[in-house]
């Protein structure tokens, strides 16, 4: 077993006895007791950069107590080489002042701590020195953040120079207790960090540095094992692992996908060219893949340096499609057994040589379910992060009246059988593209307190947020990040409780109007009479059902008032409170826009939202004849110009049912055999594949909305929402009409498949989205790939944005 940075540093005698001394103090709950407001701040001689930078942290924090304008920005800490008489000491048990006290202070190695990999912080007085500490370089920097954190100061979020959202001005002195030991809820916490600026101190990321103050994880831009972490990861990149290397086509094609009778690659230039399966019965390929991560593992410093490591398969790569892969996964229950099997023998092989690697996947895609095998192809693996992307984020997890979160949370509890950790991978930031601000801390305080309890006996393992820091939603969803790294670091506070502190704090003297407003819009997003999953929606719909009249009054009124507030305490206030003004007016005019975009869509989505008569016809050719035709458009930035398919859909209703049609010139179509079969289960891996067509269908009075698709061979699927299982009707009537360069498909949709008891009556407004995933050739790689157009555009599961059918006061018909 090889050892962690051993040290030569002398413990005196003297510091033994009084560590002897303290030994015998549980530690309990956390307790202000001695102030350390002027005591001078040490790290050892081999601190890293999160040492420093939560020394330097400190220092500054003693400079806002001192009253001194000058927030010491460019302090730097003494570098002792003995363990100081006093003071305080920052550090982890890798470094030469804290490693002779590891023992007594209860840090050791995480593949020492139970359970492994858990971050441990400590805070402890030794005589008269304060020791800050954790059990990793990262660890070190969350006690600092932490103590501060406990005294009064806030990170709210990363501010346009870094130093925006930290607020040092609430302390009123440097308390710490005299002997506290703390691990947080959830083993990783972590989000992506994108925008990583370097600042002057040994090339530390600056933002990141601003989200590990809230105990919150980030990656140094790609790399896991970066300086702000001190070298050390406890996930990896060794996700997306199982996967052929791309530039590597020409030297080994047998270890790519065999896919229409040849080895294939993305083509290169035309983005996600690195997602590729690899054909699983080469056992080169294998081979390779157990030496591929074996190899990142050692470079990367083994056990010394990685706490986990993630392998995962390609990100949707197709399927190897050579006889002996098809045969091997025939071979098992399901597609989950097979995979999970795969990943198994991969783990142990890696293992035969590190057994005391730890191992961790995702179940997403092909793996998301429990396999129908059970637990003996669950083999070499620690734990496992679901992927709930077929969530809702409206609603909560514990709000079980949303049909939406059903077939998620029906395939969590399958997953309770594993016996493993399992984590969440959340997409709750990346719901919409572009990015826009969520009111959601509930929502994030939910998944937190979901997965605690889910966990049970275990720790929560890797808790992850896409996007919750930078980039996506999350970089305009300050305060749902917020919460959701606070929370995941001590469970104990709820969603409001943040709420209220973040406005106290964020908004000073505007707090109240912000506060009244905020739990306002917070009940407003969940009051949707929509669910809304899958990733990158266009937020046009939302903005529809989301801004209601009432609640644009409200915040145009609370943002007025707060902004009057802060105007008038920054007359005459001191330096200091000057200062902190001069934030919050910042963190409010932040608030301000990200609601006047929301206000804006509104507008827009009002403007152009699509009315349809649903008029009454016969329930023959003859209906469809004299119905309008409704040309279908396509929204999507990468395909700029206009629909190549020349489709349009028509609508109308007849005494028994909808009919709905599209009509599709896309020269492209190839005329396929069509055999009518439903409900086949895996029948449907056409996920807007070109050549289906899909309708979503909201019905009057109904929060949920259904889902149908069609492919071109005839494969029929319905849904509830999400939910497959919920609804699986044979009632609805399919046409298919195609020939090459022709597709028109029709659907007869019986009001009782809608759930509509009788008939609608006069006023009753459906929500529709209808598309045609149709082709296109690619410009860039000349292959020829999905190009959707739709009615009003394919905005897929945001039906809030979808045309509104609405039956008239006139019987169905126009007036002549
Ligand atoms: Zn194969
Ligand atoms: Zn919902």
């Amino acid at each position: 077993m090889k050892t962690l940075h051993s040290q030569s540093s002398i413990l005196n005698s003297a510091v033994a006895t009084m560590l002897a001394a303290t030994a015998s103090m549980a530690a309990t709950a956390w307790r202000p007791e001695v102030d350390f407001a002027k005591a001078p701040v040490y790290v050892a001689t081999n601190a890293t950069v999160p040492e420093v930078e939560a020394a330097r942290l400190i220092m500054r924090a003693q400079a806002m107590v001192a009253g001194r304008e000058d927030p010491l920005t460019n302090a730097v800490p003494a570098v002792a080489t003995n363990f100081p008489k006093a003071g305080i000491v920052v550090g982890w048990q890798g470094t030469a002042l804290v490693a002779p006290l590891a023992k007594d202070l209860g840090l050791a190695d995480w593949y020492e701590t139970e359970p492994k990999c858990q971050d441990t912080i400590v805070q402890k007085v030794v005589g008269k020195t304060l020791v800050v500490a954790g059990n990793s370089p990262q660890g070190a920097y969350w006690s600092a953040g932490d103590l501060l954190y406990r005294n009064g100061a806030r990170f709210l979020h990363n501010g346009g120079d870094g130093e925006e959202g930290t607020f040092l001005e609430y302390m009123t002195g440097l308390k710490a207790p005299r002997d506290w030991r703390y691990q947080p809820e959830a083993l990783i916490r972590t989000g992506f960090q994108d925008r990583c600026r370097k600042s002057k101190l040994k090339g530390a990321e600056k933002d990141a540095e601003l989200i590990a103050k809230n105990q919150f994880a980030a990656r140094n831009g790609g790399d896991a094992v970066g300086p702000l972490t001190g070298g050390r990861a406890r996930e990896s990149i060794g996700s997306e692992s199982i996967q052929p290397p791309v530039n590597e086509f020409k030297k080994h094609p047998d270890w790519f996908p065999l896919i229409d009778g040849k080895r294939w690659r993305p083509a290169p230039g035309t983005g996600w060219e690195w997602v590729v399966e690899g054909c699983w019965v080469n056992d080169e390929f294998t081979q390779w893949v157990v030496d591929n991560n074996e190899s990142w593992y050692v470079r990367k410093g083994g056990r010394d340096n990685v706490a986990i490591i993630d392998i995962t398969n390609s990100d949707g790569g197709r399927r190897c499609q050579c006889p002996d892969c098809v045969k091997l996964r025939a071979s098992y229950p399901d597609e989950s057994s097979c995979y999970f099997d795969y990943q198994t023998k991969i783990a142990l092989r890696v293992k035969e040589r590190h057994p005391e690697m730890r191992i961790e996947t995702l179940a997403y895609i092909m793996s998301r379910s429990y396999p129908k095998a059970g637990n003996k192809v669950l083999r070499g693996i620690e734990a496992i992060d679901y992927c709930p992307y077929s969530r809702c984020f409206i609603h909560p997890y514990s709000d079980k009246g949303c049909p939406t979160n059903k077939s998620d949370l029906d395939r969590m509890a399958e997953w309770k059988k594993a016996d493993l950790p399992i984590g969440d991978f959340d997409y709750m930031f990346d719901v919409f593209n572009p990015p826009m601000g969520l009111p959601v801390w509930e929502l994030t305080a939910d998944i937190v307190d979901y997965w605690k309890d889910y966990n049970k006996p275990h720790r929560m393992p890797r808790m992850y947020s896409e996007a919750a820091v930078e980039g996506g939603c999350g970089s305009r969803s300050r305060i749902a990040a917020y919460v959701f790294a606070r929370k995941l670091w001590d469970a104990s506070q709820s969603a409001d409780e943040h709420l209220r502190d973040w406005c106290r704090v964020g908004f000073g003297e505007g707090a109240e109007p912000m506060l009244a407003f905020l739990r306002a819009e917070a009940a407003a997003w969940t009051n949707q009479p929509v669910h809304l999953t899958a990733c990158f929606n266009n937020p046009l719909g939302t903005a529809k059902t989301f801004m209601t009249d009432a609640l644009v009054a409200q915040g145009s009124n609370a943002f007025a008032k707060a902004e009057s507030l802060l105007f008038a305490a920054a007359k005459g206030a001191s330096p200091r409170d000057t200062a902190r003004i001069r934030k919050q007016q910042a963190a409010l005019a932040f608030e301000r826009k990200v609601f006047e975009e929301w206000v804006a869509l509104r507008a827009k989505a009002l403007a152009t939202s699509m009315e349809i008569a649903l008029e009454s016809g016969e329930p023959d050719e003859k209906g469809f004849a004299r119905m309008k035709k409704y040309p279908m458009s396509t929204r999507y930035p990468s395909w700029q110009g206009n629909d190549v398919t020349d489709s349009f859909a028509q609508f109308y209703r007849t005494q028994d049912a909808l009919r709905i049609r599209v009509t599709s010139n896309d020269k492209l179509f190839k005329a396929q055999e069509w055999r009518e079969r439903r409900g086949e289960d895996g029948q449907f891996d056409w996920g807007c594949k070109a050549g289906t067509m899909e309708i979503f269908l909201q019905s009057p009075g109904q929060s949920g909305y259904r889902h149908f698709a069609v492919t071109a061979e005839g494969a029929l699927y319905d849904a509830l929402a999400m939910d497959a299982k919920a609804f699986d009707s044979a009632d609805w009537k399919v046409d298919s009409v195609q020939r090459d360069g022709f597709w028109q498909l029709t659907l007869t949709l019986p009001w009782g498949v809608l759930g509509i008891n009788g008939a609608p009556k006069a006023g009753d407004v459906f929500h529709a989205v209808v598309i045609n995933n149709a082709h296109k050739v690619n410009e860039k790689s000349g292959e020829v790939a999905t190009f959707a157009v739709g009615v009003p555009f394919p905005a897929y599961h945001d039906i809030g944005i979808g045309a509104s059918l609405v039956i008239d006061d006139f019987g169905g018909r126009r007036p002549e």
